[in-house]
């Protein structure tokens, strides 16, 4: 059986990860308003990422005896300010993340919850993936974002990308 207060955590971060689809999704419907289209694409397969994160969580719950309970999803609240500003938040959310999985981390290890340990060791690898193509990002608009053409190079560069389940099966 799952210690209680991991089992809590757990369904809190079925929460945050659903949350962060919907952050996403609203970072993807302002590019797409914007003419972005490969912003909004890039952040479009982010939020399915999410979910898909969301649903990892959940699984593990399930096959661990873990009772599943769902919450509201709150409203995105990060202010579409620009196109730029709006990749700085998306960076500051996956350090806050990354530092919810290390709570559920530091939880399980404090119980000698093994398992728990080794199915978040995944998703502690994805944080810094999530962290740096976040950073990543912002530095290649830094670069390229104030000359149109290049900016429309980046875009289309962004437009590429195609949604991949997560290698992580459960
Ligand atoms: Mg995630």
């Amino acid at each position: 059986m799952l210690n209680e207060n991991v089992v809590k955590l757990l369904n809190q971060q079925i929460n945050e990860e659903f949350y962060s689809a919907y952050l996403y999704l609203d970072f993807s419907n302002y590019y797409y308003d914007q003419g972005l289209a490969g912003f909004g694409n890039w952040y479009k397969i982010q939020a399915q990422e999410e979910r898909d994160h969301a649903m990892l969580f959940l699984r593990y719950l399930q096959n661990n005896g873990g009772r599943v309970v769902l919450e509201a999803v709150a409203k995105p609240d990060v202010d579409l300010v620009s196109a730029k500003a709006i990749l700085a938040e998306g960076l500051k959310h996956e350090q806050y993340v990354t530092s919810l999985i290390h709570t559920i981390y530091d939880a399980a290890y404090s119980v000698k919850d093994f398992r728990t340990m080794q199915f978040l060791d995944w998703f502690v690898k994805e944080q810094g993936e999530e962290e740096n193509n976040a950073d990543t990002l912002i530095k290649k608009f830094e670069l390229f974002g104030d000359d149109p053409k290049s900016l429309y190079m980046l875009d289309s560069e962004l437009g590429a990308r195609v949604y991949a389940a997560p290698s992580l099966v459960l």
